[in-house]
């Protein structure tokens, strides 16, 4: 040592980082930090992984800038899922960093939300609960013996990691987990697209009494001018949040195939619409967008890829029946959305009051026994998943997903054993209660026609 330095040379293969955990959940998009939080909460030593250095997943990175599927649909929505999500929108609300919108398309209420103030809130909740994070760890490789997978190994820029652990949950999205441990997997068998999100601020939402009159215009103009600016979804969509000047656009289409290659050249056409979408409102809507700026353009937005081959697969027969599985964990309102042509996507609403249902079996690996899946990656057909994707619902499955564990941890051979009613018991709230929220939002008339 001299001068306060030293000079150092690797001379073998780096020392793997070895890390013990009573449960390893990878992927921290909303469904993984709901369950992680949850199970830290239960006194479970958790260990947090991600491939991208923060926590929130496509929430925070992309960003999707709005929870779709937390309310029923109908003139007066209620929260169909309580648990963790009022943790969450109550933090949001008291930030002044979130805005219920409310959607005629889907008459219900989205909560636009500032993906700053939710990575923090996501970070200091997992803080709370003891969850350990690694971040920036890309899944490298799987340690299976027959039913039972042992071991995740993550390559990180500091070095390689290992995380043994007693469970797993599988919250990747793209089924990563699966994939890597070679148990059954599944694909749509045609493509699904995602969006290149664009956040803009500086937006003046003084000129009209109420935002939503402006999202209404943004969205006409959208499609009305999209052939002059060479946008090819036909219908763009405007989330405004007025308490930030800031709004989130979903307007554009791009392929995600699992390819590492190909990913990131479809990525740069996402974003070169992106640009141009700004350019149409600030534009033809100078009143509104004049002054704004693009905030951020993330990671682009992954829809639907891979799924687990669960114990049951969620039918689209199913969501449109509503039906209710004696082991149902997750209650829905969402309307079928599936993104699967380059210019449009399919949109259908379930009437009033509509509510459909995931049962743990469909998150519950079948060639697994502890290891259960929630959110993106859950098993159901494409277009079951397609109204079950969104976030109210995975923070649902998550909660599930997070009880199961737990339960299976107290001294169950496989998660398989579990029984349905004890899990259903701890999540009463998500697939029962009928909450206001918040009550203003909730007693207001949501749908007034438009003038
Ligand atoms: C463009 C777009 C718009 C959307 N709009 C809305 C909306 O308005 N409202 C709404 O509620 N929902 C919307 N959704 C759906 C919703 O955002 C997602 O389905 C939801 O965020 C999924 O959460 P998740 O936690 O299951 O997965 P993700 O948020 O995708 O998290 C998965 C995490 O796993 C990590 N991971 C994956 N593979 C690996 C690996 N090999 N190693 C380590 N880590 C890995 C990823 O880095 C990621 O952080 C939209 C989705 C898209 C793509």
């Amino acid at each position: 040592m001299a001068n306060g330095h030293s000079r150092v040379i690797r001379r073998t293969a780096p020392d793997r980082r070895v890390l013990e955990a009573d449960v390893c959940v990878v992927g921290a998009g909303i469904s993984g930090v709901t369950a992680a939080t949850l199970l830290g909460r239960h006194g479970r030593r958790v260990v947090l992984v991600d491939a991208c250095p923060w926590v929130g997943g496509q929430a925070v990175g992309v960003p999707i800038g709005t929870i779709g599927g937390l309310f029923s649909s109908g003139p007066e929505p209620y929260l169909l899922t309580s648990i963790f999500a009022t943790e969450i929108l109550a933090e949001l609300t008291e930030q002044d960093a979130c805005f219920y919108q409310r959607s005629r398309r889907a008459r219900t209420v989205n909560v636009v939300y500032d993906e700053v103030v939710l990575m923090r809130i996501f970070e200091r909740k997992l803080r709370d609960a003891g969850v350990r994070l690694l971040l920036g760890g890309v899944l490298a490789e799987v340690e299976r013996d027959d039913r039972h997978i042992r071991a995740v190994r993550v390559a990180t820029r500091f070095g390689p990691c290992e995380i043994r652990a007693r469970a797993f949950v599988e919250t990747s999205g793209d089924a990563a987990l699966s994939w890597l441990a070679g148990l059954a997997c599944r694909t749509a068998t045609f493509p699904i697209y995602g969006t290149q999100i664009v956040i803009v601020e500086g937006v003046d939402y003084s000129i009209a009494d109420d935002p939503h009159e402006i999202m209404w215009e943004a969205e006409r103009l959208f499609a009305e001018k999209r052939h002059e600016y060479g946008l090819s979804r036909e219908k763009g969509v405007l989330f405004p949040l007025p308490s930030r000047s800031m709004a989130v656009l979903n307007v554009t289409h791009v392929a995600t195939p699992l390819d590492p290659i190909a990913f990131w050249e479809e990525a740069a056409h996402g974003r070169e619409e992106g640009e141009l979408a700004f350019q149409l409102l600030k534009n033809e809507y100078p009143e509104a967008f004049g002054k704004a700026r693009i905030r951020t353009m993330g990671h682009p937005g992954i829809r639907q890829t891979r799924s687990i081959v669960g114990r049951s697969m969620l039918t689209v027969d199913d969501v449109v029946a509503g039906t209710r599985f004696e082991d149902a964990v997750a209650r829905v309102a969402w309307p079928i959305e599936l993104h699967d042509t380059a210019s449009g996507y399919r949109w259908e609403p379930f009437p009033d009051g509509h509510v459909h249902y995931v049962p743990l079996r469909s998150l519950v690996h079948a060639e697994a026994d502890n290891l259960v899946a929630a959110g993106r990656c859950v098993d159901a057909d494409p277009f079951a998943l397609s109204s079950i994707r969104v976030m109210g619902p995975c923070m649902a499955m998550a909660a599930a997903a997070a009880e199961a564990i737990d339960l299976f941890l107290d001294g169950y051979a496989s998660v398989h054993e579990v029984p349905a009613s004890a899990v259903q018991e701890r999540v009463r709230p998500n697939l029962e209660s009928r909450m206001e929220w918040p009550p203003e939002v909730a007693t207001r008339p949501v749908l007034r026609p438009r003038s």
